[in-house]
């Protein structure tokens, strides 16, 4: 990083959204600042580049636009983990808590290539919840998760928790 860009500047902080005592951290921030963007994929690929990863499967939607480039980069597969009913073919599906109330991700069976080892991905890490989601629906087709990645983690959530003995990394944290 050099002295006239900080990842912290690009992530826009917003009080009380979506609901009042919420601080969102919003990466369309990163997204129309090409550097910071450049910079998050840049690192991605430094921190992966020697691992044994053979796809990175990624959260809708946000988690989409970090993976993409990163795939391609690197020349391994992209699977996408949607919310229920967008995708069209058989899917591998796992429903999980929210604060209030359930959501429901799915993959397609065809994506996930039973021995693999996936990355997974998503902009955020709060609670962790998704990402355990996007585990299950991926151990469901035989695969192995070989890590989590967020540009952005709460700690303070307690998310490593729930992602128990997986590596968890992230670009920036706040506390
Ligand atoms: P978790 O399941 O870890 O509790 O929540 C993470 C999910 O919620 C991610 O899909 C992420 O996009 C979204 N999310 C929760 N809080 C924020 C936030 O402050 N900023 C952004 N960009 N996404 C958030």
């Amino acid at each position: 990083m050099n002295s006239t860009f900080s990842l912290d500047d690009a992530i826009r902080k917003i009080p009380d959204f979506p609901k009042p005592g919420i601080l969102f951290y919003d990466i369309t921030g990163i997204l129309v600042n090409p550097e910071a963007f450049r910079f998050c994929i840049d690192r991605m690929v430094e921190i992966y580049k020697d691992r044994k990863i053979d796809a990175i499967a990624a959260i809708e939607s946000r988690g989409f636009i970090f993976a993409a480039p990163f795939a391609e980069r690197m020349g391994i597969p992209l699977i996408l983990i949607r919310k229920k009913g967008k995708l069209p073919g058989k899917t591998w599906a796992c429903k999980y808590a929210l604060e209030y109330g359930t959501a429901e991700i799915e993959v397609h069976q065809t994506d996930v290539k039973s021995g693999e080892r996936i990355l997974v991905m998503d902009d955020l890490i709060a609670t962790g919840g998704t990402l355990n989601a996007a585990k299950n629906v991926l151990e469901q087709g035989g695969a192995e998760v070989a890590g989590f990645f967020g540009v952005v983690g709460l700690p303070f959530l307690n998310y490593q928790k729930v992602l128990g003995d997986a590596e968890v990394t992230t670009l920036i944290e706040y506390q």
